[in-house]
């Protein structure tokens, strides 16, 4: 029989917008030692605001961003969103076709029987077209057209107000290893592990690498604790099933991800975790 006192636990955390799906894991939050989040979605808003646009090639910026917004019309990534907010038109949909979204790359679409490229630098050097190497700060999509560059559209996001408190409240509970796993390019990357003082930092990652990222954690914490992972679940379902304790956010998550998640975070605030994890080790303490 399950002691009573998981359900005050449950229960408990339930109301503070934790949703805890089993005593097991209720015990494996208590014991988190390392712990890892994704980035964006996660730790940022994913709320993507575009700050420039800059064409080449004899493309015009508008056809650049309406291209782009085509490209993203069908993602839900929040890169898509503010792309299409950008350009604030509507796109008919009947000029798209043969849509493919490419995990931690970008948008493979034909759109007006072209063939549009919308992704990050990885995309470009997997596809073969010479790009710019921006220096900007943010993200950058790189748009191609029939192999053909034809520029870029910058974007920029920000932590989540509570984020840099998220990682301090770990560290006060003693939680040894706080990493932040991201695909997104090194440069971003630096900066918000630097503003969020999280320990270290991967960057460029695809889904299976960060997979690879929590066994190494898996690894290194072995019988000393368990290891969590906290994601918004866009392309995050592999690795929050493969994590002790796999966290995703409800609010702007994927069903996916909410599905394979062992714990849900209802408000999507980075700092529920440490107050999960408290939560956890009373209930650990009353059952024990
Ligand atoms: P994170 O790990 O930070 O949550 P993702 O794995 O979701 O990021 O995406 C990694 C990178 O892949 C993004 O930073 C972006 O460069 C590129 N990317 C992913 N989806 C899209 C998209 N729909 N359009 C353009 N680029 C995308
Ligand atoms: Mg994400």
């Amino acid at each position: 029989s399950i002691p009573l006192g998981y359900f005050g636990g449950i229960g408990g955390a339930a109301k503070r917008g934790i949703l805890v799906k089993g005593s097991t894991f209720l015990d494996s939050l208590a014991g988190v030692k390392a712990i890892a989040f994704d980035k964006t979605g996660t730790l940022t808003k994913g709320v993507f605001k575009v700050t420039q646009t800059v064409s080449r090639n004899g493309f015009a910026q508008a056809e650049l961003l309406k291209l782009a917004a085509a490209a993203e019309l069908n993602s839900n990534h929040p890169i898509a969103k503010s792309i299409r907010e950008a350009y604030g038109k509507p796109i008919d949909e009947s000029t798209i076709s043969d849509y493919t979204e490419i995990a931690a790359h970008g948008i493979q679409a034909k759109i007006e029987n072209r063939v549009v490229l919308a992704g990050n630098d990885r995309l470009m050097h997997r596809e073969n077209i010479a790009h710019d190497t921006c220096n900007v700060e943010g993200t950058v999509v790189h748009l191609a057209v029939e192999g053909t560059y034809a520029g870029y559209i910058a974007i920029s996001d920000e932590p989540k107000p509570d984020a840099a408190l998220a990682i301090k409240s770990l560290k006060a509970l003693g939680v040894k290893n706080v990493v932040m796993l991201t695909g997104d390019a090194k440069a971003v990357a630096k900066r918000v592990a630097k503003t969020l003082g999280v320990d270290s930092y991967q960057a460029e990652l695809l889904p299976e690498d960060k997979v690879t990222a929590i066994e190494q954690l898996l690894w290194e914490v072995g019988q000393k604790g368990k290891v969590a992972f906290v994601g918004d679940g866009i392309n995050d379902a592999p690795v929050i099933a493969r994590a002790d304790v796999g966290i995703a956010m409800g609010g702007l998550g994927s069903d996916a991800a909410i599905e394979t998640a062992d714990v849900v975070i209802m408000t999507d605030a980075p700092s529920k975790v440490a107050e999960a994890i408290q939560v956890a080790r009373k209930t650990h303490s009353i059952v024990w």
